[in-house]
């Protein structure tokens, strides 16, 4: 079985993976969502994973019934645990559909992010840190449509995580799955 998996165009490593399902992945994700512009810090891990489709297409208009039924119960799955793991009360469930919704990875996916109370000053700011390196990228082309700059580079302000960092993640996360 391969260990080697892609996301878009990145490289995802089998030590980032902490959920396998028939159609979909749960990854944790590289570059999340900086802690700094939030009240409440959480104590360990990152706040942002990821469930992409096993088959790589760009949309999720473009998967099957099938496949949208197993990425929408494997995220109903992570939530359930990144939510109780990181002590929230809500999630936030998002899908940046095509680049001018604010798609930087080109592979169909969805964002979970576990919330709670005061962990953001203004509650829809999340959307912001979701898409605002995406803004920066977006510049207006002859015939008025937004076009991403930088086609693939995503979240360079970011700061990328350790393979270990991402390691120890995954690894707790697929255990409080039942994954392991
Ligand atoms: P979006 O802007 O909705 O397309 O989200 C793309 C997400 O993929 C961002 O949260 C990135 O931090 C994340 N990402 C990019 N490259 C990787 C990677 N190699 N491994 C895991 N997550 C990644």
């Amino acid at each position: 079985m391969t260990n080697i998996y892609k996301f878009g165009p990145h490289t995802i490593t089998a030590g980032q993976i902490f959920l396998k399902s028939k159609h979909s992945l749960g990854l944790v994700n590289l570059k999340p969502i900086l802690p700094g512009r939030k009240l409440f810090i959480y104590s360990r891990g990152c706040l942002d994973v990821l469930v992409i489709s096993r088959r790589s297409v760009p949309r999720f208009l473009d998967l099957s019934p099938e496949e949208v039924s197993d990425i929408f119960q494997s995220a109903q799955q992570i939530g359930r645990v990144v939510e109780q793991e990181y002590g929230g009360t809500s999630l936030t469930v998002a899908c940046q559909d095509g680049p001018q919704a604010g798609q930087t990875v080109p592979h169909c996916h969805v964002h979970i992010i576990p919330r709670r109370l005061g962990d953001y000053v203004d509650n829809d700011d999340i959307y912001e840190d979701i898409t605002r390196n995406t803004n920066e990228l977006l510049t207006l082309s002859e015939d008025g449509v937004n076009e991403p700059i930088k086609k693939g580079v995503d979240n360079d302000e970011r700061k990328a995580r350790s393979e270990d960092d991402m390691t120890a993640e995954a690894a707790r996360l697929a255990w409080l799955l039942g994954e392991q």
